[in-house]
Formats: structure tokens, C-alpha cells, sequence
């Protein structure tokens, strides 16, 4: 049983106004609570959502964060963007105001089960992955969180048969109380958002925090091969392990090609390696992961084999652009961090020219030194991080400063040999130069795509 939450006459108060504040302060309002929503941008800036929010009977405080507003609640949620250290937060907390992410409110709310996917990387892909085979097996499913839609707006299309696949960062997990998932897939713990939390220890506690309010009956399932994600295995649901490299007591495990379902101690087929189209061995762990969490919900082997067989990827991890003149050019925008950009080099067998290059995240990118020795031709440098990153990678490969993403298409498409690979992994955030990595990304393909279109001319 959820514990119960009336939110009519309640005073709600939703930190942050970006699509998951948005939807909350709505959804509340909807049901009737007197919805405050704080932002910190002024009224010119969010005009449109202002007056949408307005109209559904939300008072506003635009502009800036007023403390004594805290106070004065019975229940906060506060937006993923938002740090829980936040003083009128922390404030709040210390009088006894509940502070929520929307997730758990989400869940409080939402019918039929949930299958919530974390880790350092690799969410969206085994998200959108479990989605796919899910549908593929012509069960009732949604997808949502991170990946694009907060949970919160897919609260009325649940119903007591369907499977919620959500996607969760730490941000999000970190402000739960009760949530929780009848499946909760563990990736991997790599440091990233240390700019946060502090530290990988603070970091992979939150991630963990998915994990303790889970029951016997319910199913974690954890990368046997992390360095770290073993650690945080629960001692409530029952653990499911995932390995590329070794059998495990319960799970999927790579024998040979096949992908193989162990549970009590009996053994299935599940899908072959082979069928994976995507590239990377991290792919091979999203594929495992994912074909746990299909079967554990109840997918065919038969259905979890069409869906592996069947499943495009996502945009921006990755992504194959184009070939120009025997030069390919891959799309990995998404490889915000370091331990991402070393799967992408690892991706391939050599010959890369790699963009790198963006917002530094405090990241160490001495990490990247052995696998760009081994995988690549040359750095190409683009945004804030270069001076950092070039001082980091001396000696390994050659380096060229381009400054911008254009400039970096450009020198790379005159330094490509034919059978060379052309990589965008800046292992770096964008917002430097750009809006988010999906807009650096788009703007490559663009930039590869004229490049094609004057090669043909
Ligand atoms: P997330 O949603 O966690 O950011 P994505 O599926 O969007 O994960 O992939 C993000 C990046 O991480 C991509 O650039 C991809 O190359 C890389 N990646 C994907 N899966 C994994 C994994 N299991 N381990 C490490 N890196 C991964």
C-alpha cells in the first residue's frame, strides 16, 4: 500500500520552473493544493509559462527566492536543478516541511508498476531500451523521467496493468521517502556532478537511495562489473546481477553470444550478442540490464529477442551521422563526462579523431590518456575546458585547438584519412557555447551534413 497523500487545501510549494516544475505545480493545482512556484529567473524570461501557471491559480514568486515563503508550507518539491543544500531549503527541512523531489510524488500518485533506471551513464539508452522491448512484447508500458517526460504528467495514463519504465538521477533520488520501484536498475557508479555532491561516496548514496524502500517482493537488479555499484546491493529485494565478463548466481550473463537468464538456478537464452546493433560493450551492459528487467517483468524470451534485435539506439549517444569520403562520423554529444568519452573511444577499434572539449566538470581527463593512445589520431579542442584539457593530454596524441565545434568539423575533415573515424565525445558539458548537448549535437550533424552536401557538389 502508498501511503496516502491528500493535496486539496494543502500549501505546496514547487522550487525551479523548468518542464518538471512546471508539470507539478500543474498537477497540484489541478487537485486542488494552493500552489505556490518560485524561480529564480525573472517574469520576462518565463513569460509564456508564467501566464499558463497563472491561469491554472498558481501564485508566483519570479525573480529570485524568498525564504520566509519556505517556511509556510506543508510540503515542498523541489525541482532536479536544484541543490537540496539550498539555505531556504535546508531551513524548511529543519522546521519539519517535507521536501520532495517530484518523483515521489509521481509515485505516491501513480497506478500499476514501476521499473526505475539509474546510474552514471547509460540511463537513457536502457530506458528507452527496456521501453522498446517492453512494447515489443505488446505489454503496457510508458516511459518516462529524465528522458523527457516527468513522471508526474504520466500519473493519469497509468493504470493498475501498466509498467512505468522511469529514468532517475541522482538529483532526483536523493529527495525521495518513500518511493518505490518493484524494479530498480543499478548501472554503474563513475564520478560525475562532483561539482554536487561532493563526493563519489555522497553520489553513489543517492543513486543507492532507489534501493531502500524496496520489499522482498521487489527486484534489484546491479552491474556485477562496476567497480562500485556492487557495493550499494540491498539487503531487502532480491539482487539480480548483470555481467559481460563472468556468470552470476541470478540475472543475465554473457555466455559466449548468448545472453542468458539465470533464476533458481535455471538457465534460459534470452537473446544472442550478435543481435545488438549498437556499438560499445557498454551497450552489451545497457542490453543485459535491460533483458533483466524485461524478463523480471515479465517480457518472452522471444519478445526481449525481437526487441534487442529491433531497438535503433538514441539520439545523440553514438550516433552514426554520415560517411564522407570513407571518413564516418559518429554523433556522442551526450558523452558529458570522461568515463563516457572512454566508452565511446572504446567503441571503436582506432583511427578516431576525437572532439573534445566544453564546460569542465571538475573532471580528471588524465583518465582518457591510455584509451586515446590506443583508440586515437588526434584530440581536436573545442570550448572553456581546452586549456585544461590540453595541459592533461600532453604528449599522448596530438592536439589542435579549434576553439569551436565548426572549427573542429572543419580541421577534422581536412586531417581524416579514408577507414578514419570522426568522433564528437567532449566529455564535457556544452552549456559553454551551447543551449544543452542535445543543441551540440544537432549543430554537429548540421555541420556534418553541409560538409556532405559540399562534397557531393
Ligand atoms: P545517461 O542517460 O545516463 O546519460 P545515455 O544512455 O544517455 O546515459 O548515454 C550517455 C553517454 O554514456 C553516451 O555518450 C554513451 O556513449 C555512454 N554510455 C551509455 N551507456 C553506458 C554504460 N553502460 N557505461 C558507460 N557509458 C555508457
Amino acid at each position: 500500500m502508498k501511503p496516502v497523500i491528500e493535496l486539496a487545501g494543502k500549501k505546496v510549494l514547487v522550487v525551479g520552473l523548468a518542464r518538471t516544475g512546471i508539470a507539478t505545480a500543474l498537477f497540484c493545482a489541478e487537485r486542488g493544493a494552493h500552489v505556490t512556484a518560485t524561480e529564480g529567473r525573472p517574469e520576462v524570461e518565463i513569460a509564456e509559462t508564467a501566464a499558463k501557471l497563472r491561469a491554472a491559480g498558481v501564485t508566483l514568486e519570479l525573480g529570485g527566492h524568498r525564504p520566509e515563503t519556505f517556511g509556510r508550507q506543508d510540503l515542498i518539491v523541489s525541482s532536479p536543478g536544484v541543490a537540496p543544500t539550498m539555505p531556504a531549503l535546508a531551513a524548511a527541512r529543519a522546521i519539519g516541511v517535507p521536501v520532495w523531489s517530484e518523483i515521489e510524488l509521481a509515485w505516491r500518485f501513480l497506478r500499476g508498476r514501476l521499473i526505475c533506471i539509474t546510474g552514471s551513464n547509460g540511463k537513457t539508452t536502457t530506458t528507452s531500451l527496456i521501453g522498446h522491448i517492453l512494447e515489443t512484447a505488446k505489454m503496457p508500458v510508458q516511459v518516462a523521467g529524465n528522458i523527457g517526460t516527468p513522471l508526474i504528467s504520466r500519473v493519469d495514463v497509468s493504470s493498475d496493468s501498466s509498467f512505468t519504465v522511469v529514468e532517475a538521477s541522482s538529483f532526483q533520488l536523493e529527495s525521495i521517502s518513500t518511493f518505490r520501484p518493484d524494479i530498480a536498475v543499478l548501472l554503474n557508479v563513475t564520478p560525475d556532478h562532483l561539482d554536487r555532491h561532493g563526493s563519489t561516496e555522497a553520489y553513489g548514496a543517492a543513486k543507492a537511495r532507489m534501493f531502500e524502500n524496496q520489499m522482498a517482493q521487489d527486484a534489484a537488479i546491479i552491474n556485477a562489473d562496476d567497480a562500485v555499484a556492487p557495493q550499494y546491493a540491498p539487503a531487502e529485494p532480491r539482487v539480480f546481477w548483470f555481467s559481460r565478463t563472468k556468470r552470476v548466481a541470478s540475472g543475465c550473463y554473457l555466455r559466449g553470444d548468448e545472453i542468458v537468464f539465470r533464476c533458481d538456478g535455471v538457465e534460459s537464452v534470452l537473446a544472442d550478442r550478435k543481435m545488438i546493433g549498437l556499438r560499445g560493450s557498454h551497450n552489451i551492459e545497457n542490453v543485459l540490464a535491460a533483458a533483466t528487467a524485461a524478463r523480471l517483468a515479465g517480457a518472452a524470451p522471444a519478445a526481449i529477442a525481437e526487441g534487442v534485435r529491433t531497438f535503433a539506439g538514441v539520439e545523440h549517444r553514438i550516433e552514426y551521422v554520415a560517411t564522407i569520403s570513407g571518413v564516418e562520423y559518429f554523433n556522442d554529444s551526450k558523452a558529458t563526462n570522461v568515463d563516457a568519452t572512454l566508452k565511446a573511444l572504446d567503441a571503436f577499434s582506432g583511427n578516431v579523431l576525437v572532439i573534445l572539449g566544453g564546460k569542465d566538470k571538475g573532471s580528471d581527463y588524465k583518465i582518457l590518456r591510455k584509451a586515446l593512445r590506443s583508440h586515437a589520431r588526434m584530440a581536436l579542442l573545442i570550448g572553456s575546458a581546452a586549456d585544461k584539457i590540453e595541459a592533461e593530454l600532453a604528449g599522448v596524441v596530438p592536439v589542435e585547438r579549434a576553439n569551436t565545434l565548426e572549427g573542429a568539423v572543419e580541421i577534422a575533415s581536412r586531417r581524416a584519412l579514408p577507414g578514419d573515424t570522426v568522433l564528437l565525445a567532449p566529455a564535457c558539458a556544452s552549456f559553454d557555447q551551447f543551449e544543452n548537448y542535445e543543441h551540440r549535437g544537432r549543430v554537429f550533424k548540421q555541420l556534418v551534413r553541409d560538409l556532405e552536401k559540399k562534397h557531393a557538389a
